[in-house]
């Protein structure tokens, strides 16, 4: 198959191995949605990004993560402090992510396209890749949510089964347990091992995709250095190694269970659907919008803490649908969404709080794992 020559932004949809999958159906749901979208915004005379709190909560979060980096290198030594304040870093770091890199990413945070790249780029100050996320989340994962061997979110390898359409092995039965430790990894793994490698082979699960070049490149090496130099070099000039060890050990812990487990919430869950192409693989039965819906859950939607810490992710079904509309707005689409839903009759399910939510994902790791699982979807919540 030809590389893609196109970056990421301009492309629909990468390069694959697997058969080119098409939706199908009417478009008549979203083209009501963004009809009544619209009209939100012309009523309360809102834009759709640029949000003057957007800019105010990036200001507070990066406070947050530098005030938290500053006092370990520089006030606190002993362990009682320096752990929770560790313990603070990390989540700050997820903060950054769901704010204001994610955002930035799917251009969602303003109308310049340069406002946006840097915000995307903080990505990679916390040693992820700005460039690459591009391709995996917002080009594979948002085009084929929850379809197995499409969207590499679903796709853990043998450490887990997450979909009912993955192979079981005999311990995936114990997955309900160690897989939230293994969340912990995450960031450790992303740091040091997946951005290499996936540049190295040039693809992303079963996507290919272009490596870096120009400017990419740039900023991919740039960014790995500034995330080593922040992480590592300059706090062993100050501290012994071990310490410096420890501190990004917990940091990165923390913020790989805190993403890991609000990314898992919206789809590992068993009111998602997990659907499966027909034709020989080359066509969904549902339309694009319909699917989005179908695949992903809303949780606590009324809870304003977890609003503003998750941005948005707790409204990954408004997500889905509205990529390129600031986070702030989805409280009040939600219920636009949730209407129009309901008069279509497509299911729109969500979990009332942050705790059924992550009971329902344990459950759902718990039923994958077992040795006949059942495949039909339960009820939504
Ligand atoms: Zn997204």
């Amino acid at each position: 198959m030809k590389s893609p020559t196109k970056t990421p932004s301009q492309a629909a949809s990468p390069s694959s191995d697997l058969p080119n999958l098409k939706f199908s159906g009417s478009d008549r749901f979203v083209r009501e949605l963004r009809r009544r979208v619209d009209a939100y915004f012309e009523q309360t005379g809102r834009s759709r990004r640029d949000c003057p709190e957007m800019y105010f909560k990036t200001a507070s979060i990066l406070a947050w993560f530098v005030a938290a980096y500053l006092l370990l290198l520089f006030v606190f030594t002993s362990w009682w402090t320096v752990l929770p304040l560790a313990v603070i870093l990390g989540v700050s770091i997820a903060a950054i992510g769901f704010n204001i890199q994610h955002d930035g990413g799917h251009r969602a945070y303003s109308d310049r396209r340069w406002v946006n790249k840097i915000m995307a780029m903080t990505l990679d100050l916390m040693g992820g890749s700005s460039y690459l996320w591009d391709w995996k989340h917002n080009s594979i994962h948002h085009t084929y949510p929850n379809i197995d061997g499409h969207d590499d979110d679903i796709d853990v390898g043998l450490l887990a089964r997450l979909s009912p359409h993955q192979k079981r092995l005999g311990f995936h039965r114990l997955q309900g347990i160690y897989l939230w430790l293994l969340y912990g990894f995450l960031a450790i793994k992303w740091h040091f091992y997946d951005d290499f490698y996936n540049v190295a082979v040039g693809r992303i699960g079963g996507h290919k995709i272009p490596r870096p070049r120009g400017k990419d490149l740039l900023v991919f090496i740039g960014g790995k250095v500034a995330f080593f130099s922040i992480a590592f070099g300059i706090p062993i000039l100050l501290h012994p190694v071990w310490a410096v060890l420890c501190v990004y050990a917990v940091a990165a812990f923390v913020s790989g269970v805190v993403l890991s487990v609000v990314f898992q919430l919206a789809h590992c869950v068993g009111e998602a659907d997990f659907p499966v192409p027909v034709e020989g693989g080359a066509r969904m039965e549902t339309d694009w919008a319909v699917h989005q819906v179908q695949t992903t859950v809303d949780f606590a939607r009324r809870s304003r803490v977890l609003c503003w810490f998750l941005g948005g992710l707790n409204f990954q079904v408004e997500h889905h649908l509205f990529t390129k509309i600031c986070h702030v707005h989805y409280p009040a689409l939600s219920k636009v969404v949730e209407e129009t839903c309901r008069e279509f009759g497509v299911r729109y399910a969500e979990h009332k709080s942050l705790w059924s939510a992550v009971a329902s994902h344990f459950r759902w790791l718990v039923l994958m794992g077992r040795p006949t699982p059942l495949i039909e979807q339960p009820p939504a919540a």
